[in-house]
């Protein structure tokens, strides 16, 4: 019995090392391809209603790995938090992001979008220099500031609020808008939109599924529209997926719309082509 529990220990301690050494492997791997330029851009359209012209996008990190294939954020970002690599990863997207739509409003200004919202892991608002650094991504882009739009989930607002506050009032006074992702997820307190200076509103995919024939969660959404309009923000509804959907959102009042029944993420060059047929041929 005692020679068991040791062979039990060791299956156990080898299943760690295996796990530790997986995660070591897959953290080298990541830093490496960031090194690499195997991150990659994909823009997913945001479309404004009731015309269904696309107002602006939303840039979304894919990882190329040459060994897996195209890697979705899901599999790469909680470690890219947990180890710090999101600094550099969010960096380079925003690079990216300004860097893209400024070409696009240069080279084809009618279809362009006119704004690009980028994601910022929480951690930013920790650091000292995120100012800076998103003032030098616009001045070294020419990207007006009026055309970014920074994302933040909740979860900052149950942050230190004096901090966070400050941080946003930075980013305002440059120009540039603030988005609360994933609206109505963080369980926080509504006290923050008293508080905090932010600019849009996203409401999150889990408000907008089964949202047809549910009244209940209709008066929800709809009373959130209401509310993010009376307060003067932009409301999005993420994840809208059904035609039904998006009439009911338009009905409500709903200005804008994301969604894969709108446009998937995809490399910037695929939605440019697209957008570049007139919509009325
Ligand atoms: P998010 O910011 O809430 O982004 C929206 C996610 O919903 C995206 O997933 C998008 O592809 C997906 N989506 C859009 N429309 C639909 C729809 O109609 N139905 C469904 N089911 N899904 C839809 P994605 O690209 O896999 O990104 C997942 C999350 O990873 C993002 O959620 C965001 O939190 C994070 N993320 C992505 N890119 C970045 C980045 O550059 N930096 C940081 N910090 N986080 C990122
Ligand atoms: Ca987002
Ligand atoms: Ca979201
Ligand atoms: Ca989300």
């Amino acid at each position: 019995a005692k020679d068991l529990g040791k062979n039990r220990f060791m299956v156990f301690e080898t299943r760690m090392h295996e796990q530790l050494l997986s995660r070591l492997d897959q953290e080298a791997r990541l830093r490496e391809a960031v090194h690499r330029g195997e991150l990659r851009l994909h823009l997913q359209p945001v479309v404004a209603l009731p015309d269904g012209q696309v107002s602006g996008a939303e840039a979304l990190v894919r990882w190329q790995d040459p060994q897996r294939g195209l890697q979705q954020p899901g599999s790469f970002i909680p470690l890219a938090e947990e180890t710090g690599m999101i600094i550099e990863i969010d960096r380079w997207i925003l690079l990216e992001s300004c860097r893209t739509i400024r070409r696009w409003q240069e080279e084809s200004p009618a279809t362009a979008p006119a704004w690009v919202s980028v994601n910022l892991s929480a951690v930013h608002l920790d650091l000292p220099d995120l100012t800076d650094h998103v003032a030098y991504a616009l001045a070294t882009t020419g990207l007006s500031p009026h055309c970014l739009v920074l994302e933040l989930t909740e979860t900052v607002m149950m942050r230190d609020l004096a901090v966070t506050s400050a941080r946003l009032e930075e980013l305002r006074q440059l120009g540039v808008k603030i988005a609360i992702d994933d609206f109505g997820t963080g369980y926080s307190s509504l006290g923050y939109l008293r508080d905090i200076p932010v600019d849009v509103l996203k409401i999150d995919r889990s408000f907008i599924t089964g949202l047809v024939g549910n009244a209940r969660q209709q008066e929800l959404v709809s009373a959130i529209i209401q509310l993010g309009h009376t307060l003067g923000l932009r409301v999005v509804a993420e994840g809208v997926e059904e035609a039904d959907q998006l009439t009911l959102l338009t009905v409500m009042g709903c200005k804008f719309a994301q969604g894969y029944h709108l446009g998937r993420p995809q490399p910037p060059d695929e939605l440019r082509a697209g957008l570049a047929v007139p919509a009325l041929a």
